[in-house]
């Protein structure tokens, strides 16, 4: 299996369980099974920020995936947490959210960083309770939706043999946005008659060329539609929405609680990532907005580890959507966290996040 072959990728600090630092934090390379391509860039290897809170003789994992659109990088995040050693030692991790408040204070944008030091604290309280995460927010694991299967940007052939491998996954989500994008949903089309969710990572740039599309995407079955123009334009969605009928979701004009009352006029939805945000306590925000708003909530991730996604799973009972699949795309992930079970995510009953070695399955 792929997992054993680059099992001696471990991140240093799991190989380290004596340290006594209360945080500390590394940049781990998470590699792509396929070059990963969707309108914003095109990658074989992505880098990830993970953080180990230690206290009591417990660790917490977290990790992030910073996003290049934002101009974040892990290295950035890595140094920057170098500094907050002190303010960290002193944190009463019980009294996560005044933490988490204050550290919001002190830092300004990184919000993958703070994803990362956020999902530590909340896995190393799960620990303490001895309870999963997903209790610590009252929810019920029997709750947690389907999760779709990504499938880049790529050939038509590539992308038929990409549908193929996906065969336990009942819904895919296609990436679109570029010139190829019929091509592209015509060779998912004739390997299978999954439903399927769309997204065009802003790729479109006139609303005529987004009704277009979408009109023609709904004749193939396509269930939703994800950003279709860039974050900027809001004004021109609800033309666009007039002239359609599957809802429409907003992603990359969507990082921040703030957002979303903004949005709520001008989107059927929102896709909620825990790297965008800064975290669960944020990414929980979100979603209870959304709702109060009337919208359609998903819970998004970036590519990274079973940490990031096993994190943002411990939310996904309360949302309709997710797509909680960027550990399923690497062939480096050091630990395993939340299984695909015909589609359905299914959590870990083990306290915090629930991890484990990759090595001990
Ligand atoms: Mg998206």
């Amino acid at each position: 299996m792929m997992l054993r072959r680059h099992f001696s990728a471990l991140p240093a600090l799991m190989a380290a369980p004596g340290a006594k630092e209360t945080l500390q934090a590394e940049v781990f390379r998470v590699q792509l099974k396929h070059t990963w391509t969707t309108t914003m860039s095109s990658s074989a290897y992505r880098d990830v920020l993970y953080a180990k809170f230690t206290r009591e003789g417990l660790t917490g994992w977290g990790e992030g995936a910073p996003i290049v659109r934002y101009n974040e990088t892990a290295a950035q995040g890595v140094a920057t947490l170098q500094t907050m050693r002190a303010f960290f030692a002193e944190a009463n991790p019980r009294q996560y959210a005044k933490v988490l408040g204050e550290f919001f204070k002190k830092v300004p944008g990184q919000y993958a960083m703070k994803a990362a030091v956020d999902i530590a604290l909340f896995d190393w309280l799960g620990q303490r309770l001895n309870i999963p995460v997903h209790q610590i927010f009252g929810l019920d694991a029997a709750d947690a939706p389907l999760t779709t299967f990504s499938i880049g940007i790529d050939t038509p052939a590539v992308t038929r043999a990409k549908v193929k491998e996906a065969a336990p996954y009942p819904v895919l989500k296609i990436k679109v946005g570029l010139a190829t994008d019929e091509a592209t949903i015509e060779a998912v089309r004739a390997e299978t008659k999954k439903p399927l969710r769309v997204d065009a990572n802003e790729g479109w740039k006139t609303k005529e060329e987004a009704v277009r599309k979408i009109n023609w995407l709904e004749s193939q079955g396509v269930e939703l539609i994800e950003q279709p123009l860039p974050a900027a334009i809001l004004e021109e969605m609800n033309w666009i929405r007039k002239r359609i009928h599957i809802p429409v979701i907003a992603d990359e004009a969507c990082l921040h609680p703030e957002d979303i009352p903004k949005l709520a006029p001008y989107f059927d939805g929102v896709n909620v990532k825990v790297d965008k945000c800064g975290g669960l306590l944020e990414a929980h925000r979100m979603i209870q907005i959304a709702k109060s708003l009337g919208l359609k909530t998903m819970l998004g991730c970036m590519v990274s580890s079973s940490v990031a996604i096993t994190a943002a799973a411990q939310l996904s009972p309360l949302v309709d959507y997710a797509d909680l699949d960027g550990n399923l795309l690497i062939s480096n992930d050091p630990v395993s966290g939340v299984q695909v079970v015909q589609g359905k995510l299914t959590l870990p009953k083990r306290a915090g996040l629930g991890l484990v070695k990759a090595s001990a399955r």
